[in-house]
């Protein structure tokens, strides 16, 4: 029998466990993946800080890469792509996998099909261990999206397909053509840079990013904003009036999840105006809408929650195409080996890098 090490999270403020369990059998249509690298996303830094609760003991990460170790029979041994999956395959998987014969699943939203199971999110039972990212193995069922990587792309950049990639590829498919719109993107992390370059490929006319931090606001630039905003010097509805007095802007993402962001972003858009939500995945107060702008103006709001399996498949094309035209290798700002999976949230919470990557031997 196979055992391998996992890092259980037991709550907010308590030492995370390093454990060594059983790797079980397979279940049919499951694939066994040794795991190669995680990052740890803003999700799992909320959890571990008690913003975001999840049934403990967890094992959290769910940004990660590995290689394929064992293919059940039952599995069809093709990737979403059609491609032939073989031990040894390099591999990103979607977050969740779900019942696709589900009508929430046929409807476009697998992310909240039935039967929706979601990586680095789940409880460690007596039965089953091996489901995250910080931990040697990871057991996918069957339902969920996989797609091989090509070998030159490193698992630092790749890790981040998973989860905040494709979230933000899911995003910009709500936005719709975004061929010279102007953009105004608020919160600039991993999502928010992600988002910059995103428009930027998709010829956007002007990009700008918003964000109370002056080092990430640099990184932005260098992730193809032509303009960027600090709150703290800048009243950025009066700005924004004064650079587009006649029609406002075409697009506002917020990946801030900060009510007041939201709300600002409202007031800068213009006719046909288009907001999409993707930040707030956690308790907010609740965001005014003045409802005779939204009307006047033709405003659609779109909210967004992870994604579905075509973001899966056009955000790791985006990094095949792009991950050397944008400094996504830069993203992750240091690693950590998984036994020192403590060490690397702290220096997170403590240095705020876009990422910090946990190597896995
Ligand atoms: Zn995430």
């Amino acid at each position: 029998m196979r055992t391998g090490k996992l890092i259980a999270f037991n709550g907010p403020g308590k030492s995370l466990e390093i454990r060594t369990e059983l790797v079980r059998k397979l279940l049919p249509g499951e694939i066994l993946v040794k795991n190669q690298f995680t990052t740890i996303c803003g999700s799992d830094l909320h959890t571990y800080t008690g913003l975001r609760k999840e049934p403990c003991p967890v094992v959290l990460g769910h940004e990660i890469v590995g290689t394929i170790v064992e293919i059940e029979r039952q599995h069809s041994g093709r990737d979403y792509n059609s491609e032939k999956l073989e031990p040894g395959d390099l591999i990103t998987w979607t977050i969740f996998s779900s019942d696709p014969t589900s009508s929430l699943s046929r409807d476009g939203m697998p992310q909240k099909g039935d039967n929706l199971f979601k990586y680095g999110h789940a409880q460690i039972t007596e039965r089953e261990h091996f489901h995250g990212g910080l931990a040697e193995y990871c057991i996918l069922r069957p339902g969920t999206g996989i797609l091989k990587l090509p070998k030159d792309l490193p698992p630092q950049v790749a890790a981040t397909v998973n989860c905040s990639i494709s979230t933000v590829a899911g995003a910009i498919r709500l936005a719709g053509n975004l061929r010279d719109k102007k953009v105004v993107i608020f919160g600039a992390g991993m999502l928010g840079i992600t988002c910059a370059a995103m428009c930027r490929v998709k010829s956007a006319k002007w990009v700008s990013v918003v964000d109370m931090d002056t080092d990430r606001l640099t990184k932005a630039m260098s992730f193809g904003a032509d303009q960027t905003f600090n709150l703290n010097v800048c009243n950025l509805v009066e700005e924004i009036a004064t650079k587009f007095p006649t029609n406002g802007v075409d697009v506002v993402f917020d990946m801030s999840g900060s009510p007041e962001a939201m709300e600002s972003g409202m007031e800068l858009l213009g006719i046909g105006g288009k907001a999409i939500w993707v930040g707030a995945v956690f308790g907010t107060r609740k965001v005014q809408v003045n409802p005779e702008n939204l009307i006047r103006k033709l405003i659609t709001i779109r909210g967004l929650h992870n994604y579905n399996f075509e973001d899966f498949v056009s955000g790791l094309n985006f990094i095949k195409r792009n991950w050397k035209r944008f400094p996504f290798e830069s993203a992750v700002e240091k690693e950590f080996d998984l036994e020192d999976a403590e060490k690397a949230f702290d220096y997170a919470l403590r240095n705020k890098p876009l990422r910090v990557g946990i190597r896995i031997k």
